[in-house]
């Protein structure tokens, strides 16, 4: 018989797992002893009213039985339960015996570009005033480090796309260079299934053929780490054949000369040679995207993972200056974010560089205005730190000798994770924040349960920069806190009280306004108020009563001239290259169902049902050559280490290359393979290219 419905309740939300940040309803209904959950699209500017999978059962982790309900402390290797006041009383006692032994730098902490923008402001401000430490860094610099030094220097600021999604539309060509959004961002494609419709030329860079290979016009099946290159083929046909904007480049840019010089000594043929792309198919991508009245760039992480990523993401920013297709709409550039704030998760100081606004801690004038939000001396702010897995490098050496994790799982999402693993065993002290178990989890000596994104209230910034508030629907379960409670309480019992007063997340906000107002991410003019009341705000938004500026650079670049900048980018070859004993290429990415290193996305049974292992992409030609049939177990090794994973044939992939996702761990973790070399700018590893050998774990 069907059971009685007691309650129908309710939750206006949005989806964790991306930038899109789509908002939906979450429909709670209960009776005697039984709940059912559904989640619909709600509409919105963004998404346009679409949701893809992932978000159809986001509630479904939030909703786990294996939360972390309480704190608990490592006593003699098993976790037990303890209260937050002994929490409390045991990392403050560490933390100052530590910084007493060693100095205050020797603690690191480690946030997340998934923390809401009170969340990332206040990590920030608890190392650099409660812990007064300068390592902080956090996995956003896997995510958006190489898009976002580029940005900086070509247009003297960084915000992930230059133009409003609706843009899209207008674009007559448009390229996706390392960007799989039919996987990572779906309910972004049909901006571009429409464009195509409505006459757009599209052109996709990537070495596999997905889902969003298959919409565009043109595949350039590139070879993993020279997308730098076939930008330059790209770029030297557009300036030898003439397509070139003269009017915009002397206006509103500088370098050409020197570009175009760089690029008349390039070989096409070579380049061709190189990349593993005929040169007839880069003249065709050049001639689309150098005739086409408008044009957008687009790029992911399979162009910015690279170790030449700063470089890449220039390279592509130069082919839309030069045509002049930027600052117009349907002209313009944009970095698909990754992670559900990765946009504002860059933006308020959770980065060994940043102070909040996008401030740079090495600026006399910036300190200063930061030091008077918070209430310190200029001269007791700490200076620049290093970035996330050069902090694995301190930790290793011993330098570091406790770590604070917050919205993270750094031993799973670091390149060369053994190392990783290793140097975390070697901490004298490891806190870890969060809802579950994780693998970094595991390894803590303590653990603070912290809420899911429908307990906590906060703010996050989509890719394009809009910003949105995401009401608390759900009391927190057990004893779990909002992070930004667990900041102020363990600020507290540093001796810090004064400088954490806060009561709410919205309180947080309005220290955050004061603090960017006047920086490169001006959220001055933002308030709840207001965003309950709009659809997000764009920033930069100096003014409560003005909007947020939607398209950037319409009348000039946000250096102190006014001019974008070009740069000759030469040819670089991945740090890493194949030989006889590593003879295959790999290359890592996401999989539609599921998020970073799968934490949450694991403990949802509906996204874990669709892919519930990892697995290994491999041209079904290298795979006979290699013995390896299809869906058995391979070790695929490393000079790191190595995995085992299961088989997939396909000819999807090049047959130099193979695949394999980021969202597992343990014997399943790729990044025990991946490289661990940085760009030398932004500090972002190889995570691209790597070479590698597989072999059928069972030999026949
Ligand atoms: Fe939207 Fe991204 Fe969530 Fe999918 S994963 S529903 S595209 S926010």
């Amino acid at each position: 018989a069907a059971q009685a419905l007691e309650q129908e309740r309710v939750m206006d939300t949005q989806c964790p797992f991306c930038s899109v940040q789509c908002k939906k309803l979450v429909v709670e209904q209960t009776g005697d002893g039984w709940a059912t959950y559904t989640a619909v699209p709600k509409p919105n500017a963004a998404s346009e009213g679409r949701l893809c999978t992932k978000g159809m059962h986001a509630h479904q982790h939030a909703l786990a039985s294996d939360r972390i309900l309480h704190p608990m402390a490592k006593v003699d290797g098993e976790f037990v339960r303890i209260s937050w006041e002994e929490a409390h009383r045991l990392v403050a006692s560490k933390l100052t015996a530590i910084q007493r032994t060693y100095g205050d730098d020797a603690i690191g902490v480690y946030g997340g570009g998934s923390l809401t923008n009170e969340s990332a402001y206040l990590l920030g401000k608890f190392a650099r005033v409660a812990l007064r430490s300068r390592y902080i860094d956090y996995n956003g610099r896997f995510c958006m480090s190489a898009a976002a030094s580029a940005g900086n220097k070509a247009f003297g600021m960084d915000r992930g796309l230059t133009n409003p999604l609706s843009d899209i539309a207008h674009a007559r060509c448009i390229i996706l260079a390392g960007t799989n959004i039919a996987e990572c961002q779906p309910t972004l494609m049909p901006y571009f299934t429409q464009a195509k419709e409505d006459g757009a030329f599209i052109i996709a860079i990537d070495p596999r053929r997905t889902g969003t290979t298959e919409l565009a016009n043109l595949h350039l099946n590139v070879k993993p780490g020279m997308d730098a290159a076939l930008a330059s083929g790209m770029l030297k046909v557009i300036v030898e054949q003439g397509y070139t904007d003269h009017a915009f480049i002397e206006a509103r840019t500088k370098g050409f000369n020197e570009l175009k010089e760089h690029l008349a000594a390039m070989d096409l043929e070579q380049i061709a040679e190189i990349t593993g792309v005929p040169a007839g198919l880069i003249r065709q991508a050049a001639e689309a995207f150098g005739k086409a009245s408008t044009g957008m760039v687009f790029t992911a992480r399979g162009v910015e993972q690279q170790t030449d990523g700063y470089l890449a993401v220039r390279n592509f920013l130069n082919l839309a200056l030069v045509t002049g297709k930027m600052g117009r709409e349907g002209s313009g550039y944009g970095a698909i974010t990754g992670q559900g704030n990765g946009q504002g998760g860059r933006e308020h100081g959770q980065k060994a560089d940043q102070l909040p606004g996008y401030r740079s801690i090495d600026n006399e004038a910036d300190r200063a205005y930061i030091a008077g939000v918070w209430g310190i001396d200029a001269g007791d702010l700490p200076g620049k730190g290093v970035s996330a897995y050069e902090m694995m490098e301190k930790i290793h050496a011993e330098e570091i000798r406790a770590l604070f994790v917050m919205g993270s799982n750094p031993v799973v999402s670091n390149p060369n994770a053994d190392f990783v693993e290793e140097g975390l065993r070697k901490l004298e002290f490891l806190v870890v924040s969060d809802m579950f178990l994780s693998e970094t989890a595991r390894m803590a000596d303590l653990i603070l349960p912290t809420t899911s994104y429908l307990e906590n209230e906060g703010t996050l910034t989509n890719l394009e920069g809009r910003v949105l508030l995401r009401e608390a629907n759900r009391p927190a379960p057990g004893e779990a806190k909002h992070d930004w409670q667990i900041l102020g309480e363990v600020a507290a019992r540093l001796g810090k009280a004064a400088y954490f007063p806060y009561k709410s997340a919205e309180q947080i906000f309005e220290e955050l306004r004061i603090a960017s107002r006047g920086g490169i991410a001006d959220y001055y003019g933002i308030t709840y108020e207001r965003l309950r009341r709009e659809e997000g705000v764009y920033w930069p938004c100096p003014d409560p009563v003005r909007p947020g500026e939607k398209r950037l650079f319409e009348r000039s670049f946000a250096h102190p001239d006014g001019k974008a900048e070009l740069i000759a980018v030469p040819h670089h070859f991945p740090d890493e290259q194949v030989s006889e004993a590593y003879p295959l290429q790999l290359t890592t990415g996401r999989v539609l169902t599921h998020y970073l290193t799968g934490v949450q996305t694991r403990r949802s049974h509906s996204l874990a049902a669709r892919q519930f292992e990892s697995y290994l992409e491999i041209h079904p030609a290298t795979a006979k050559k290699h013995r390896i049939e299809d869906a058995v177990l391979i070790r695929l090794e490393s000079r790191r280490g190595s995995i085992v994973v299961r088989s997939k044939l396909t000819a999807d992939i090049r047959e130099d290359t193979v695949f394999v996702p980021m969202h597992w761990g343990g014997i399943q973790n790729v990044n025990k393979v991946t490289n661990e070399a940085l760009d030398p700018t932004c500090k972002m590893p190889g995570f691209k290219v790597c070479a590698v050998q597989v072999r059928p774990l069972i030999e026949s």
